[in-house]
């Protein structure tokens, strides 16, 4: 009998398991794929590989400003790019399996058959607590069936074996954009289409404005407020559709455990609807980010191991990163929901322009802004698109979730020259 048995491998359930371990529990972590989930194998760290692939062109290109000539193009090698990022996840997959000793892995789908038994391939197990982590998967748009061929998911854009000369884009969010950027410095001719009224919906629209500026200027079509329905598919070599992610509620209903679209619901305890059963990560359907996922893991089993202490899995402060160029990231409320929740709203910005580590980097474009509250002085969000956005807002995340004011920020010494001097800057 197990203490715990987590169904999926992903980076809530793996990072769940750790900490069941590290608890003093007995451990079953049963994956059908391979370990690390979306995030490892089709998501953050592939994506990001491709990224920095796309950053060095970038930077090759800019040699010239930093009194560098180089003398020829850069060529890309499009299958040396994929055999990088398989290897990265060959490699980071090792190391995830090094870390399961002491944990029973199980390889094969796991079906849940009441609230103690789980049936793995041909074999059965019984737990007193499981854990439903299972992730999501893309999301298809009516008229654009996924045929791995011409109209592509993000899962399969990451297996091409040759650049597209044109790409469509369907969902200027988060992933769009950052597809959108990678085959852009590639050579790909992209054009984004986004329903919404802006680039990377929900995000503060100043910053997704200013992106769609720089896309623009990198030739990058945007088309906002825009159905795909629109453009002729015949136009374009090939369509990526990132329209968001389905968690997966499959079999779920035969137990009774509530779930819907919008995933397996959860109360802030990560509870299901059936006893000794909790749920994380995607699945859950609340914040689609591996951090979240890890977060709540977690959290849920130490609520399995304490239940009399609680762990409360609210969104508090969730730092949110893209991996465009130049970077966005942001923590804490926007300047818009700080006004709705009625906080007297302050609003500290900076340029980088006027930052001498971004003007050496060559990287001024983008800005920072801090929202807080005026009758308090407590910090309410930050938004940053600029250089190293994606880790400058961990100051924020610190600083938001230790329920700091501005002055604290203002009585921190800020290294010279750095890029977080802009944090400073922008509060004096
Ligand atoms: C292109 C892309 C880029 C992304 N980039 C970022 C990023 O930069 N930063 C970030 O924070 N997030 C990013 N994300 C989101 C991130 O990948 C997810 O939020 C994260 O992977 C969720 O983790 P999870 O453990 O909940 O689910 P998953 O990682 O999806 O893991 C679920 C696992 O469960 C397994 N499984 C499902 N059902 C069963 C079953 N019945 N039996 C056995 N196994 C099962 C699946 O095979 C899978 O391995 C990105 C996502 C995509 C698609």
């Amino acid at each position: 009998m197990y203490d715990l048995t987590i169904i999926g491998a992903g980076w809530a359930g793996f990072n769940a398991a750790l900490r069941a371990k590290s608890l003093g529990m007995k451990v079953a972590l049963v994956e059908e794929s391979f370990i690390g989930g979306t995030c490892l194998n089709h998501g953050c760290i592939p994506t990001k590989t491709l990224v920095q692939s796309a950053k060095i062109i970038e930077e090759i290109k800019k040699a010239r400003n930093f009194g560098i000539s180089v003398n020829i193009e850069p060529q890309l090698n499009f299958l040396e790019v994929i055999f990088r990022k398989d290897k990265i996840i060959q490699q980071l997959r090792k190391g995830m399996e090094n870390r399961l000793t002491g944990i029973d892995y199980f390889s094969g789908h796991g079906q849940l058959l009441d609230n103690r038994r789980i049936k793995i391939n041909d074999r059965e197990i019984q737990s007193s607590h499981i854990l439903l982590s299972q992730g999501s998967v893309p999301f298809e748009l009516p008229g654009f069936p996924f045929d791995g061929k011409r109209v592509i998911s993000s899962d399969q854009i990451l297996k091409l074996d040759k650049i597209p000369s044109s790409l469509l884009i369907v969902g200027g969010g988060v992933i769009g954009c950052e597809f959108a950027q990678i085959f852009s410095s590639f050579g790909t001719k992209v054009t984004v289409i986004e329903l919404m009224g802006q680039l990377l919906p929900g995000v503060d629209q100043e910053i997704a404005r200013k992106l769609e500026t720089i896309f623009k200027k990198k030739k990058i079509s945007v088309f906002t407020s825009t159905d795909a329905k629109i453009f002729d598919s015949k136009d374009f070599e090939l369509i990526l559709v990132c329209v968001g992610r389905y968690p997966r509620i499959e079999g779920l209903d035969k137990l009774g455990i509530a779930a819907g679209k919008s995933g397996i619901i959860v109360d802030d305890h990560l509870r299901t609807s059936v006893e000794n059963i909790y749920a994380a990560g995607d699945c859950t359907g609340k914040l689609m980010l591996a951090h979240y996922a890890s977060f709540q893991g977690i959290c849920a089993v130490e609520n399995i191991k304490s239940p009399d202490k609680p762990c409360k899995a609210d969104n508090r402060v969730v730092p949110a990163c893209i991996f465009t160029s130049p970077e966005v990231a942001f923590a804490g409320l926007t300047e818009e929901q700080a006004r709705k929740n009625n906080f007297q709203v302050k609003v500290n910005k900076f340029d980088f322009l006027g930052s001498g580590m971004a003007r050496i980097q060559d990287e001024t474009e983008g800005f920072i802004k801090i929202i807080s509250d005026v009758e308090s002085g407590l910090l309410l969000g930050a938004q940053i698109i600029g250089p190293k956005a994606t880790e400058l807002i961990s100051i924020f995340g610190v600083s938001l979730s230790s329920g700091l004011a501005v002055k604290d920020l203002k009585n921190t010494i800020f290294a010279h020259p750095s890029l977080s001097e802009a944090v400073f800057e922008a509060l004096d």
